[in-house]
């Protein structure tokens, strides 16, 4: 058969080699490929379809998608029509709404003209970019446009609605059979269209398709031009390799099926072409034993929809997720949602400057502006897609009608069903595992725990590696951390009985995560701005000790006027009214502001507020110990280096302290690894730190999150994973691990109490901060309440001191 000339044709040659690898040789090259560069991950997209039309001007031979106009009700789905398509996505979890349409419906349909005119919209594009607007709006899923081969103005136009875009370039021989009715599928119209989109920066979904009549060199002239479109634009995030099934009613139906081998050697060479940073997708549903594809090189099984049929291949079913979960991990993969856009768009190098627009900032280069939080939104630490079950809706808020100290917002609108740190959604469990591990099936993760197990010290790159632990996995450091739980601890799990003071909410500092804080400076310019007099907090402090409480936790905001002198008159004004009380109080900050205020160095004053009656630091104000993070969270509050020396101070006078970390809204597992090591270090030069306290996020009414700059808080499995990997990280030098169940909530807590920690934290009387944030668990706990938590898990509860001693019951 002679070939049409097409300008790309000849760069194959590098590649010709391939045709003749064995398939088994090729395949392990692939492998070892995918594995050098995605790991043990390999991904799906959670979506529903959604057809908008299936009209088409184009007649393919193997297609059954395209409809002519007499076997449809209406040309277009209506506004209605796919609305409710993206509900019930959005209802059972999706991230994804994949418009799949016909190309240029109207340049050969009359009733598709005739029906885009009365509804006021000048094309099919037209109509798709505002139906991908609707259902952004409405619903939040992330529109990926499959569209077909497109001019620049409207691959720039649906660049504004649609975070990714794809199209198939199928094959680049120009004398298919199956091409001959379409217009669209000229080799020189395709790859017009990646160049184009390549040039609008634009995410960009492409692939081949095997059987159609092509050969293994067609296959490789194709891959290599993918290849160099690649890199010269770097706009290529996935290559689809679908093989050819015959479909009756179609011009192909007499036609053999891409033979199984044929299928395999394309997916395996398309790894070794491609550059190894483009994810390599084979659709799950066109193989009956589709486990083989992850042989071959695949890192991604496309989008698989728990609601819609593919409508492409409407007679091949999506396997169920959990088919999917056990195929990947029989395999040695793990399972992972992500969104339409991949992670390298909108993460990469550093999510963290999705604020500042810095030309590093991937998701400033790849993703109209108009789209970064929608997509966000949608997002955990890695950029992959939310994991928790449940329904995830754009939130809409309003002013709440009183403020006092709880939020200043409150959400309108559907509810996401999803677990959020501060919300009453239930988490999953993911602690215990309900599915029992996999023989023999050992993972990055089991090596790092085997290495830890045998004295070693983890690292950073170690640190990180765990946090992307999915599936079972989790479960496994879950265990590990439990293990060393009861090592170091026992099988007690404590409690402290003791009461919140946050003396002011003024404050002067202008932290973006801080819905506490009132003032002129600060974020919130609404709520009640309030300062305890000393009478008050002495009397707060009496009220505690008559209840039985044996600490008080003084955290307040940064008022204009205190000088470090307040910080002194406090302590002794508690000490004073209940000699005995602990009193835990003031941050890093607090600290370095009082000794700055009052021109002392932190030695001094430290140990003045010692004679005063201080007895320990909390570890607030830590936030996230990595420069970056704070340079956006807070940019004007102490440095990483201050917060450490404060502590490192602290704890050359004679005072405890713990280590807090705020996780899940912009920072990403690099982040969490260097606050591990850095206050891990600290701990061996020192011995000061008696407990690890992870803070999630709580995101609703956080000024960061009002203002579209954050994600939602760490998912459950990112929480489970925190306290785990802190058990293991501080080993034998910090015994307690602590799990805020103001944050969490009684049901998350019982499984962490499972995951390494040992601690429920106090009964916070007067809990204002979370509160403020948006947090509902409750603003007290009572020693029934901690009961129900740890009683079930068969642990026996009891009541310490700030400093760990058990408290005898009277
Ligand atoms: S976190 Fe503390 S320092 Fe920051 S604004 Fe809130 S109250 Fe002020």
């Amino acid at each position: 058969m002679s070939r049409q000339s097409i300008p790309v044709s000849r760069l194959g040659s590098d590649h010709s080699h391939l045709i003749d690898t064995p398939l088994p040789d090729l395949m392990a090259r692939a492998r070892d490929i995918r594995d050098a560069h995605h790991g043990s991950r390999i991904t799906f997209s959670p979506k529903v379809f959604i057809p908008l039309t299936m009209l088409c001007r184009d007649t393919c031979g193997y297609c059954t998608f395209a409809q002519p106009p007499a076997r449809l009700e209406s040309p277009y789905l209506s506004p209605d029509e796919v609305l409710a398509i993206a509900k019930r996505g959005a209802t059972m979890g999706c991230h994804e709404a994949l418009f799949t349409l016909g190309e240029a419906p109207e340049e050969r349909y009359t009733v598709a003209r005739d029906w885009l005119d009365a509804h006021g919209y000048t094309s099919t594009v037209d109509y798709l970019v505002a139906m991908a607007r609707l259902v952004l709006d409405e619903t939040g899923l992330l529109p990926h446009a499959n569209a077909g081969a497109l001019d620049r103005d409207d691959l720039a136009r649906l660049r504004t609605v649609s975070p990714s875009q794809g199209m198939m370039i199928e094959s680049l021989r120009g004398d298919l059979a199956c091409h001959r009715g379409a217009p669209d599928k000229t080799p020189e119209r395709r790859l017009a269209t990646l160049e184009i989109a390549g040039e609008l920066k634009i995410p960009f979904t492409t692939g081949i398709l095997v059987g159609i009549g092509e050969s293994r060199a067609d296959r490789i002239d194709a891959l290599v031009a993918i290849a160099d479109a690649h890199r010269r634009h770097g706009h290529v995030q996935e290559v689809i390799v679908q093989n050819f099934l015959p479909k009756p009613r179609t011009g192909m139906q007499h036609e053999a099926p891409c033979p199984q081998d044929e299928f395999l050697w394309s997916i395996a060479a398309a790894r070794v072409i491609l550059p190894p940073d483009i994810h390599l997708q084979a659709p799950p549903n066109l193989s009956d034993d589709f486990g083989v594809l992850l042989d071959a090189g695949i890192d991604d099984w496309g989008g698989v929809s728990p609601v819609t049929a593919d409508h492409v291949n409407p007679e091949r079913p999506w396997p169920d997720l959990d088919r999917l979960r056990d195929v990947s991990e029989s395999r040695g993969m793990n399972l992972a949602p992500r969104l339409t856009v991949y992670p390298e768009f909108v993460t990469g190098e550093n999510s963290l400057s999705l604020e500042t627009g810095k030309s590093h900032d991937p998701a400033s280069t790849w993703i109209d502006a108009g789209l970064k939080f929608t997509v966000l939104d949608r997002c955990d630490a890695e950029g992959l897609g939310r994991d928790d079950p449940g329904a995830v809706w754009p939130e809409k808020v309003t002013a709440a009608d009183v403020v006092n100290d709880g939020a200043e917002v409150v959400l309108v609108g559907h509810r996401s069903t999803q677990w959020y740190s501060g919300a009453n959604n239930p988490p999953p469990t993911l602690v215990p595992s309900t599915k029992s591990p996999l023989k023999d099936r050992r993972t990055r993760v089991h090596e790092i725990i085997d290495v830890h197990r045998a004295g070693h010290e983890l690292g950073h790159d170690e640190i990180v590696a765990l946090f992307r632990a999915r599936g079972r996995e989790v479960a496994a450091i879950a265990e590990y951390a439990d293990e060393l739980r009861q090592r170091a601890v026992g099988d007690t799990v404590t409690w402290v009985h003791n009461r919140n003071i946050n003396y002011t909410n003024v404050c002067t500092f202008k932290c973006k995560f801080c819905g506490f804080s009132k003032g002129p400076l600060s974020l919130n310019l609404r709520g009640t701005p309030y300062l305890l007099t000393l009478d008050d907090i002495a009397r707060r402090a009496e009220e505690a000790w008559n209840m039985g409480a044996t600490e008080v936790t003084l955290q307040g905001g940064i008022h204009p006027d205190f000088d470090g002198d307040y910080y002194l008159h406090v302590t002794q004004a508690v000490k004073d009214a209940v000699p005995d009380m602990h009193v835990h109080g003031f941050t890093a900050l607090e600290i370095t502001e009082g000794a700055r205020r009052n021109g002392e160095d932190l030695e001094s004053y430290l140990t003045k507020m010692k004679n005063a009656g201080l007895a320990s630091l909390p570890g607030t104000a830590a936030e996230i110990l990595d420069s970056r993070a704070r340079s956006i969270l807070c940019s004007d509050k102490i440095t990483a280096d201050e917060w450490l020396e404060c502590h490192r101070v602290a704890h050359r006078v004679g005072l405890h302290s713990n280590i807090t970390i705020m996780f899940g809204s912009i920072e990403e597992p690099t982040s969490w690894a260097e606050h591990m090591i850095r206050t891990r270090d600290l701990q061996k030069e020192t011995g000061g730190f008696t407990e690890f306290i992870p803070l999630p996020f709580v995101h609703m009414a956080s000024p960061i999150y009002l203002q579209r700059k954050s994600r939602r808080g760490p998912t459950f499995r990112e929480t489970v994973l925190m306290h785990a990997i802190g058990r293991v990280v501080y080993d034998g030098l910090i015994d307690n691990v602590q799990v805020s169940w103001v944050k969490i909530g009684v049901a998350g807590a019982r499984q962490l109490l499972q995951a390494g920690c040992n601690d429920l934290g106090g009964t916070l009387m007067d809990e204002n901060i979370s509160r403020a944030a948006g947090a509902n668990h409750g603003q007290k706990m009572s020693q029934e309440g901690f009961q129900a938590v740890a009683s079930p898990l068969g642990r026996t509860l009891v009541q310490r001191s700030t400093g760990y001693k058990i408290i005898q019951p009277s």
